[in-house]
């Protein structure tokens, strides 16, 4: 597993922790993220609270990070401390929320409704460029700072596959459902490893946000490489209104390559001088 061991023997994702915004503040300044991300795992999997949100009013004493995450004062003072490894400097409060909303839906995993509607088709008009960075960069900020969200889509699309498999009689192949963005990390192209009822590879990305099915979302060229390498065997489930405190969500598929499947517009590359 892609997991970091803190020196206090507490374990959270890699990816997780480097997703983190840095925090020099607060009662958490200097702590450990990873003990934070396991004392929201336990507080969430109590199961007294049916949300994060329902949880953050009942807290006694807490304290707000510059991104709204609460935690309560007294779990972040009694973290260790922490200088080493992908969660160096970074909020414990935001560590803290991840955790509890990642053992909210391991604890509904079975109650969550994830309903499939047909991929909207999107005709794009060529308009004159207009500049506006900020804008974008805004845009792409906000979709980072998401990516705990897009976890608990992993998590959710993992579980489906794994049910559709059981349920159809081939235990075996559930058995061999692969995280592969947490197993693997990021790069491989996929997030799940699943399969069909024929034995076949299928390689699922996972898109989600809570917002409406007509956002745009963002894909790396590793990834549409990789569609277009294993064309037959590739899908993108994106899903959409996605609300954890309701237990509820819709997502589309895409399968094939998506160089052919989506409108693509480049917003990013990676330059040096030559
Ligand atoms: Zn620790
Ligand atoms: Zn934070």
């Amino acid at each position: 597993m892609n997991n970091e061991t803190c020196i206090h023997g507490g374990i959270s994702p890699v990816s997780l922790l480097e997703s983190l915004h840095h925090s020099q503040g607060g009662s958490g300044r200097h702590r450990c993220p990873t003990c934070a991300f396991e004392e929201g795992f336990i507080v969430g999997s109590s199961g007294k609270w049916k949300s994060y949100d329902d949880y953050s009013l009942s807290i006694i004493d807490p304290e707000k990070c510059p991104q709204g995450s609460i935690a309560p004062s007294i779990v972040l003072k009694n973290l260790g401390e922490n200088q080493g490894g992908a969660g160096r400097h970074k909020c414990t409060n935001c560590a803290f929320k991840q955790g509890f909303e990642v053992a909210i839906l391991e604890n509904n995993i079975d109650n969550i409704q994830l309903v499939l509607v047909k991929a909207p088709s999107v005709k794009i008009t060529k308009k004159k460029r207009r500049f506006s960075p900020s804008k974008n960069i805004d845009f792409i900020e906000k979709e980072l700072k998401n990516k705990h969200l897009g976890l608990l889509g992993e998590l959710l699309v993992l579980h489906t596959e794994k049910k559709y498999l059981c349920d159809n009689n081939r235990p075996d192949l559930a058995e061999k459902v692969e995280h592969t963005s947490v197993v693997r990390g990021d790069g491989a192209g996929y997030d799940i490893l699943s399969f069909n009822l024929k034995d076949e590879e299928k390689y699922i990305e996972v898109k989600t946000t809570r917002s409406n099915i007509s956002r745009p979302f963002y894909l790396t060229s590793n990834e549409i490489e990789y569609s277009k390498l294993n064309n037959d065997n590739y899908f993108l489930y994106r899903l959409f209104d996605f609300d954890t405190n309701l237990n509820v969500g819709k997502y589309y598929k895409v399968q094939g390559d998506l160089y052919t499947k989506l409108n693509l517009e480049p917003i990013l590359y990676l330059a040096t001088p030559k």
